[in-house]
């Protein structure tokens, strides 16, 4: 799952996006699995098989003005992040 978003970060193009993997205490989940970018605290929760984009401190930025609190599948977003490689319509899906 993690090699999909090939650590590179939708919102802000840095290669400083790592995983988390979630937190369990006592067998309860308290954090789920996500990436946080370290670069622009973008943060991705995942959301069944798709993440969610839930915070960032680049509040400017367009990916994050169109689709923040967005689940889409990780096809979805490296799309977004990478336009001219991929012409593939969101409206596929
Ligand atoms: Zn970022």
């Amino acid at each position: 799952m993690q090699m999909l978003f090939e650590k590179t970060c939708v919102v802000c193009h840095s290669d400083k996006l790592v995983f988390r993997k979630k937190k369990m205490i006592l067998g309860i989940t308290t954090s789920p699995e996500n990436f946080v970018c370290e670069n622009c605290g973008s943060v991705f929760c995942e959301d069944e098989l798709r993440w969610k984009l839930v915070s960032t401190k680049d509040t400017l930025s367009p990916v994050w003005q169109q689709f923040h609190q967005k689940s889409l599948y990780v096809r979805e977003w490296l799309s977004i992040g990478n336009p001219e490689k991929d012409e593939t319509c969101l409206c596929q899906s």
